[in-house]
């Protein structure tokens, strides 16, 4: 992977010593706030502005994201000027402590966190413990009058250690500690005893020492120089990279590292560490909500290697456990007013982390949480009502390509289904696949094309992948904070966490539960909304929008000015539209009524036709059928505005692919087979997206357009009869000549006035154009003159304008994007540079000669949310997508309403 490449060649021109870096944190003392997230990071900038909240949080400093880049120019080497100002910032913290680091009485220890701009969970490495060693370890038994945590502290972060910085197999030493366990007949940590811990850390070095070949670092200094080197470089790891193109985050944004003295939540049983929402992350439901585990370290609860407890006495209630409430009241009632606070304070649902250290509560990060779609819009309504926010800032916290989640289907409550297991609820949707025991297996089953269910013990940030090539999620181990479940659910996939009922064999590729057993392939269905997995495939039904999200499409339908309509060509995608919102029709594909069984064959003839009056013939044939579509489409839209394109495909997809359908076909339609077989030669084309299609059809076949207008014209006469209001829009395909479109509207204009005068019917009706050759673009001027409106047919544009095929394209272009080439795909997402200049200068040279030239855009780009935005920015009228994205679009448009006055990127 090569994503840093453009981005630090870049900046190696001018990358200066920045004039701070080290940014302090603690009570009375505190560099940084909320608002410096992008030199601070996310996490830095939180504990930042929580210290100066009052909240208690152990002091530390902050190394800034800029120093990230200046370590990755200098090939992975801390620059010179970063030691002396960290070993002040330690002294700082000495000082405020009372205690030293690396000292054999009362030792300072640190915790070494990542930290970027936008949070990456489970993505970067973290370091606890930081600054034990053999004689340390001591003083810490000494200091806490504790050994066992002591010793246990110093075997965690031999642990971590070893992993994050020093490169080693993580499972080496956990198998070591398992089968010490086993061996004791222990079921967990907590039962090691100091000898036990000893032993293990002794065994750990060893093991250390044998498969890197390095001792393990006694030098506390050498400790955190390697530790903070470390999260700098992890912020280029696989799995950094893949998460940071999932979500379009910048290479070069870089992390900062967060250096924090230590506090402690596997102290004993009056001490524990655990991670809480202000809100249900789920639901969105108003509850405050989380997880802890007693005598623990942080990594234990977000890992999933025990699975926690609930930290309400109502939650914990529900599964006969204690509560955070009950066991520890003081620090409960604390932990409350603490996350009150910062939920008032950041007016958003947040996500917080805190250890108890006998008895004390610390607060170690809070951010706003990541929620599910559903919560979102809940959470976004419930903060409406409760005057903590504005509508502008409920829209603008709403990502819109995460309505999708919403779209998805959930299984039907009515279908037959065998509940094999009952597991947490992590993550909404229903989802049926094939089960696979791995994450790579995962990628080259959905390589295959199959729909896959990742089934694993638990997750870890290297799954990412698979997590993405699956439908959904199940895992036997963890709470609804564990990996699995917050990544899942920030992807909006469906995810059933810590389901215990189900067992896991690797070795055998295996699952078991209630007696069955399934092997990899089998198919099984997850209910990530109640967390059941169910036998074999269920059925699944439709989406049901609530009223929150018809509630927040309310308030952004008050803020946009693009108008959002539909590509839409049979009866139930235009009827499902309308129930997401679609103000009309902005493609219909005509090509696509063609296909039905109970037409394809006269669409047959009429391409095999040897002149002009047999063509006429078959067309005829056509015409009640056309007819009838579009009165359909006309009735649902029910005087909306709706689109038509005329014929556009090249007539070569019509016909048979192979020898046995053109046999079939000359046996079914009486046509000559060596007749037909030549014909299909004759339309074969090496270019066919560049041949005899769009408009260019109609210049040699001038009855297929006449048909189609026709069509339209006898369907909008009934509707207009009927005392119905309908202005329909006729589209010309491809235009690239002024010429072209000259002639074709001419040729519309006659036919539908034949129509009005046959059928004594008076109607209003536009004829425009596509825009998709950047011929047509540039001379808009000139074929504005013969068109009411331009449609911007961006898939072919950008096919067009970069001369890349969007038929073949997909196959290098991942390259491109991760090569940093092209920032995105540009059939996903529109590219502003070239294609877009092209659309914002014909919309504006279409309106210097038409004052009210209708605009729009009806490519894939109307439904992405990027794209929506730019489509503001230049001024077209409207955006037209598929029905499921018609809600994005709506969100997108209202969000772009409100960032932005209206400019360009020209
Ligand atoms: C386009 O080219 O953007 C378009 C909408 O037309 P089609 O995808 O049918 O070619
Ligand atoms: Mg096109």
């Amino acid at each position: 992977m090569n994503t840093t490449t453009s981005e630090a060649s870049s900046s190696r021109q001018n990358l200066k010593q920045p004039d701070q870096f080290v940014y302090f944190f603690s009570a009375g003392e505190t560099d940084g706030n909320a608002s410096m997230k992008n030199i601070l990071g996310g996490k830095g900038a939180n504990l930042a502005e929580m210290t100066s909240l009052g909240l208690p949080v152990p002091p530390g400093f902050t190394i800034s994201t800029e120093v990230c880049a200046h370590f990755c120019e200098a090939g992975g080497t801390l620059p010179s000027w970063v030691k002396p100002a960290a070993e002040q910032a330690v002294a700082k913290v000495e000082k405020i402590l009372d205690k030293k680091f690396g000292d054999t009485t009362n030792p300072l220890l640190f915790s070494v966190r990542s930290g970027a701009r936008a949070s990456m969970p489970g993505m970067m490495d973290t370091i606890l413990n930081l600054g034990l060693n053999d004689q340390t370890v001591e003083g810490l038994a000494k200091a806490s009058q504790n050994p066992r945590f002591a010793w246990d502290s110093y075997r965690r972060f031999i642990q971590m250690y070893s992993d994050v910085v020093m490169g080693m197999n993580s499972s080496m030493l956990e198998v070591t500690l398992e089968d010490l366990k086993d061996e004791k007949k222990y079921k967990l940590d907590t039962e090691l005893t100091v000898d036990d811990l000893k032993h293990l850390v002794k065994k750990f070095k060893d093991l250390v020492h044998s498969s890197t070949g390095q001792i393990f670092p006694t030098s506390p200094w050498e400790q955190l120089w390697g530790a903070i080197s470390a999260v700098f470089s992890s912020w280029n790891t696989p799995r950094a990279i893949t998460y940071r193109e999932l979500h379009d985050i910048p290479a070069a944004w870089g992390t900062a590292v967060n250096i924090q003295s230590m506090v402690f939540g596997n102290m004993g049983d009056d001490s524990a560490t655990g991670v809480a929402f202000t809100r249900d992350p789920s639901t969105g439901e108003k509850v405050f909500y989380g997880e802890f585990l007693v005598n623990a370290q942080g990594e234990d609860v977000v890992a999933g290697i025990r699975t926690p407890q609930p930290i309400t006495k109502e939650a914990a209630s529900k599964m006969g456990l204690p509560s955070l409430e009950e066991l520890m009241p003081k620090a409960y009632a604390q932990l409350v007013e603490n996350y009150k606070k910062l939920e008032t304070h950041y007016r958003d649902m947040q996500d917080i982390e805190f250890t108890i250290e006998r008895g004390t509560l610390w607060m170690l990060q809070t951010r706003n949480g990541k929620r599910t779609a559903k919560a979102a819009l809940k959470i976004a309504c419930d903060m409406l009502d409760e005057k903590l926010i504005t509508n502008e800032m409920a829209l603008l916290r709403l990502e819109p390509h995460s309505l999708d989640q919403l779209l998805h289907p959930t299984l039907d409550p009515k279908a037959n289904k065998t509940l094999l297991a009952k597991g947490l609820p992590a993550s909404p949707g229903g989802v049926c696949g094939k089960i696979v025991f791995s994450s790579e297996e995962a990628v080259i089953w959905k390589e295959k094309g199959e729909k896959v269910i990742l089934v694993r013990v638990e997750t870890s940030p290297e799954d990412i992948a698979g997590m993405v090539a699956a439908q959904g999620i199940l895992t036997t181990r963890g709470g609804m904070t564990s990996h699995a479940a917050v990544v899942a659910r920030g992807m909006g996939k469906c995810c059933v966490a810590g389901c215990s009922e189900v067992d896991v064999d690797y070795a055998t590729e295996t699952m078991r539960a209630k007696g069955y057993v399934f092997k990899k392939g089998d198919v099984i269905t997850l209910d990530g909304g109640t967390g059941e997995v169910f036998q074999g495939e269920v059925k699944t039904i439709p989406p049901q929008l609530d009223q929150y999200f018809e509630r927040v499409m309310k308030i952004a339908d008050q803020y946009r000015r693009l108008k959002v309509r539909t590509n839409a060509d049979t009866p139930r995608d235009a009827q499902m539209a309308r129930e997401f919102g679609a103000e009309g029709i902005g493609l219909c594909r005509t090509e696509h009524m063609f296909f039905g069984a109970d037409r394809i064959d006269a669409v047959r003839e009429m391409i095999l036709a040897e002149n002009k009056f047999e063509r006429e013939k078959a067309l005829t044939k056509l015409l009640p059928m056309q007819r009838e579509d579009f009165l359909q489409l006309f009735k649902i839209m029910d005087g909306l505005p709706v689109t038509i394109r005329l014929l556009d495909p090249p007539l070569h997809e019509f016909l048979p692919h192979d020898d046995a359908e053109t046999k079939e076909l000359s046996n079914r339609i009486g046509y000559d087979y060596d007749r037909l077989r030549s014909k299909v030669k004759s339309l074969h084309e090496f270019n066919p997206m560049l041949g005899h299609r769009g408009c260019r059809l109609a210049i040699t076949f001038p009855e297929i357009y006449e048909m189609q207008v026709r069509a339209i014209a006898e369907a909008a006469s009934v509707i207009v009869q009927s005392g119905k209001k309908l202005v329909p829009e006729i589209m010309i395909p491809l235009v690239g000549m002024e010429k072209e479109l000259a002639l074709l509207r001419e040729l519309t204009i006659k036919t539908v006035e034949k129509v009005q005068k046959e059928k004594s019917v008076q109607f209003d009706y536009l004829v425009g154009t596509m825009i998709e050759l950047p011929r047509a673009a540039v001379t808009a001027e000139n074929i504005a003159q013969h068109a009411d409106f331009f449609s911007f047919g961006t898939n072919d544009l950008t096919q067009t304008t970069l001369g890349l095929s969007r038929d073949d394209a997909g196959k290098f272009l991942g390259s491109y994007v991760s090569g940093g080439i092209l920032p995105k795909d540009p059939f996903v997402s529109i590219d502003r540079e070239g294609v877009g200049y092209l659309v914002k200068l014909a919309v504006d040279m279409g309106r210097r000669c038409r004052p009210s030239l209708k605009t729009g855009v009806c490519g894939e780009h109307g439904g992405d949310p990027e794209s929506v935005e730019f489509f503001h920015q230049v001024g077209l009228d409207y955006v037209s997508c598929s029905p499921f994205r018609v809600p994005i679009a709506r969100l997108a448009a209202a969000r772009a309403a409100i960032s932005g006055t209206k400019s360009t990127t020209h």
